[in-house]
């Protein structure tokens, strides 16, 4: 009798010890199953593809994990370019395809089981191995926003958080070289060198200078292409535009852009982790914002510039003398000469309870009620048996 548990551990350990052959096999090929690795996107990441050692070799491992193999790498610097993962099907993966239909009914791993042996794929969950660390890319958040559909407030905040959990970081702008392309056949531009004899230096020196430009685009230093040329820059750049616009070079100008460096490799959404101190961190400085903005709002004794000026550290700044806050105070050392007066009048005429005069003095009753308090203090009035205020005469 077939115990299925048992076939399905063997298929997952033939897939493992399959592509851990192959995994292996990249490392000498340089390539990713059958594609040869791309030339990193970006010059201005470190390190090289030829860092890859041996030790990294070693340590990305294949395991069975679940109903699947699992690989990771131990080595924090796995930089595998992998995001065409294609495949060639084997009777094995077909194996392992039919195991995966048995076990989830999903129609797409039967589509695959069926695929003839040798037929190249694209595999569904393509990326085994993350892109390592040390990858850069410019990143502008408005045009990530736009694209994604996403909020750029929730962007910003999901950022903040994968910093300060140390999966990677947002450089402020920063320049980026121009980069220049040729999109003319060799022959062509040949041509163009003989009929225009006053380019044919210029271009000889940008080819020189950086090989490739026939097939990618190169960033180039507009300075060195003027040392070399023996000009200037001005006339570096002018000679560039003139090219654009015959059409013989594709030409990005240098820009400024922020850029994303990824300080970890890119790991898989599930393996992300958070730690709910980093929430918890954002949630207090979150209240004490809040808390400020709502002393700020509901303070009427302290001076708006002066509030705002500690907000920002400074803790001895004077009163502006023309905010809210300071133009009350103003105003109420004036009426405070005059409340005093007014309560001794109306007294004068009869005594009354706190409550009476305070209706009848009118106006804001705390600052009434402290006039009342201070003359009690002073002496010059007194509160009765039987609970009227009187002068004292
Ligand atoms: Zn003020």
């Amino acid at each position: 009798m077939l115990d299925a548990n048992k076939l399905k551990a063997d298929i997952l350990d033939d897939m493992r010890v399959d592509l851990s052959e192959e995994f292996d096999r990249n490392f000498e090929r340089k390539g990713f199953f059958s594609d040869k690795w791309k030339p990193r996107a970006h010059d201005y990441s470190r390190g090289s593809l030829l860092m890859v050692s041996g030790d990294m070799r070693k340590a990305t491992q294949g395991e069975v994990s679940g109903n699947g193999v699992r690989f990771s790498s131990a080595m924090p610097y796995t930089n595998l370019h992998n995001e065409d993962g294609k495949i060639t099907v084997t009777a094995k993966m077909k194996r392992y395809f039919w195991a995966k239909f048995m076990q989830t009914k999903d129609e797409s791993w039967r589509r695959m089981a069926l695929m003839k042996v040798g037929k190249v794929i694209t595999m569904p969950e393509r990326r085994f191995i993350g892109d390592g660390p040390d990858t850069a890319s410019p990143f502008n958040i408005h045009d990530f926003c736009a694209r994604e559909r996403l909020y750029p407030g929730t962007v910003q905040s999901a950022l903040r958080l994968l910093q300060q959990n140390g999966y990677m970081t947002l450089t402020d702008e920063q320049e980026h070289p121009a980069r220049v392309m040729f999109c003319v056949s060799r022959d062509d531009l040949y041509k163009i060198r003989i009929q225009r004899d006053e380019l044919d230096h210029f271009i000889r020196t940008l080819l020189r200078l950086y090989n490739g430009v026939f097939s990618s685009f190169r960033p180039i230093d507009d300075n060195r292409i003027a040392a070399a040329a023996g000009c200037d820059v001005h006339c570096v750049r002018e000679t560039l535009k003139s090219l654009w616009r015959m059409h013989v070079i594709r030409y990005i100008p240098s820009s400024r852009s922020p850029m994303i460096l990824f300080d970890t490799e890119r790991l898989p959404t599930a393996d992300l982790y958070i730690a709910p101190q980093t929430y918890r961190r954002r949630y207090d400085m979150m209240h004490e914002r809040f808390s400020n903005m709502l002393r700020y709002a509901e303070s009427d004794e302290e001076c708006r510039s002066v509030a705002i000026s500690r907000y920002f550290g400074e803790h001895d700044a004077a009163p502006c003398g023309v905010c809210d806050v300071c133009l009350d105070r103003k105003h109420r050392g004036k009426r405070g000469g005059e409340l005093p007066e007014k309560i001794l009048s109306l007294l004068k005429i009869r005594p009354m309870s706190v409550r009476e005069l305070i209706d009848s003095v009118g106006g804001d009753a705390r600052r009434a009620a402290e006039a009342v308090d201070k003359l009690i203090s002073e002496g010059k009035i007194s509160l009765g048996a039987q609970g009227k205020l009187a002068i004292i005469e």
